[in-house]
């Protein structure tokens, strides 16, 4: 018997297990995958998440960028520059597999597993029924993504005490190998399509481009990066194209059992303004970990302290969406606006000091006299 199981070795899931593991408890990690595996994930980490990991990630980042390049729709791309850094790139199959790694030598226990036949929570315990064997833990927490069967199991049952609390949002991605990436600009390009944007992130070894959107109708397609890339690159050979969801809308997430929680994206807990999922991935599997290891062994209060916890994020991904509402809506208003350097620097620097959204707005309101 684990003290807790934990399905998805992502982000969130490895965070959990490291705080876990840290106070001496017995962790299982189950995934479908053995890694290194591909992730549909541009692994652009803000300073708020890059700071966020309790141990040196340093070694994983392939570029820092202190610059950002917007290029709104019919109109002069502009700049937005910084001292310290905005954005630290890493390629997610090194970072997750560094960040597993991390966890087996604390001590955690890695399964592969193919198929999860059944979650049933009990008295005190969790048992888990999969393809390979069954597990039996005090808790679970499920930490295996935007598509969760954890999620499936446990709330989407529950319909009648729980709406649903998260949305999907869609992504594609891919790798352009080059001998120069620094040539490009980390950047955001709003001119292409009218709900979501287009990216180019730079790397070591290559440049990651992909595109995101908000629009639930809109059907992204391959070739679409194709053709981005070969008019932004002058190079169309695309690497390791991959799509997937992005789940936001996790600020209605109450976790509704006493032995099971979500974390990261199964809880939907990515913001819906940029998509950005790394930082409240990890946020919330370190909260999950508190509220167990804060309750144990009183069961009762599990779900009590991590939905107490989560408040700060979910004010944060409340204030994302909203946001990402009006932007969307009026892309041109907000992109001038955000084109003002008096604007977008309290911004900036927020970002490059670690600050979450919250912090930036509430924290430069109440600084004005
Ligand atoms: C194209 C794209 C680009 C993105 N770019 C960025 C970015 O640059 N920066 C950023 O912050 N966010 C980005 N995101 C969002 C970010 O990837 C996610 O928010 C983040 O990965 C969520 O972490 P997680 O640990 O919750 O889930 P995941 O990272 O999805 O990890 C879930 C794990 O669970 C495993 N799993 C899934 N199902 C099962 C199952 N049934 N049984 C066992 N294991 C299972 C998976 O194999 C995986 O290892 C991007 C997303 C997409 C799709």
């Amino acid at each position: 018997m684990f003290d807790v199981a934990i399905i998805g070795a992502g982000p969130a899931g490895t965070a959990a297990a490291f705080d876990l593991l840290t106070r001496g408890l017995k962790v299982l990690i189950l995934d479908k995958y053995e890694f290194p595996r591909k992730k549909a994930c541009a692994g652009g980490i803000t300073p708020k998440g890059y700071h966020l990991f309790k141990y040196d990630i340093s070694s994983q980042v392939k570029r820092k960028c202190r610059t950002v390049k917007i290029n709104p729709s019919n109109k002069t791309p502009f700049f937005i520059q910084e001292k310290k850094t905005l954005c630290y790139m890493t390629k997610r199959e090194d970072l997750d597999l560094f960040s597993l790694n991390m966890v087996i030598e604390k001590g955690a226990d890695f399964r592969i597993i193919k198929k999860i036949h059944s979650i049933e929570e009990k008295q005190s315990s969790v048992e888990i029924r999969t393809d390979v064997q069954s597990f039996k833990a005090s808790y679970l927490i499920g930490a295996d993504g935007a598509n969760s069967v954890v999620r499936r199991f446990v709330s989407e049952t529950r319909r009648t005490q729980q709406t649903r609390f998260y949305q999907k949002q869609f992504a594609i991605e891919a790798d352009v190998m080059m001998d120069r990436p620094d040539q490009y600009k980390m950047e955001f390009d709003f001119s292409k399509i009218k709900k979501g944007y287009y990216w180019i992130f730079p790397k070591d070894d290559h440049v990651n481009i992909g595109i995101y959107t908000i629009d639930p109708n809109l059907n992204l397609k391959t070739q679409d990066l194709f053709e981005y890339a070969e008019d932004k690159l002058s190079n169309n050979k695309l690497g390791a194209i991959k799509g997937y969801p992005i789940c936001t809308g996790g600020f209605n997430y109450r976790p509704d059992s006493k032995r099971i929680l979500l974390v990261g994206d199964a809880a939907g807990m990515a913001e819906r303004l940029l998509g950005e999922g790394i930082y409240f991935a990890v946020k919330s599997g370190q909260l999950a970990a508190w509220s167990i290891l804060e309750s144990n062994p009183e069961a009762e209060f599990v779900k009590e302290l991590y939905s107490k916890s989560l408040k700060l994020i979910q004010t944060d991904l409340n204030l994302h969406h909203y946001s990402s509402k009006w932007f969307y809506k009026f892309p041109w208003i907000s992109l001038k606006s955000l084109s003002f350097r008096s604007i977008n620097r309290p911004f900036a620097q927020g970002y490059a000091d670690g600050k979450t959204i919250a912090q930036i707005l509430f924290g430069s309101l109440s600084s004005k006299k």
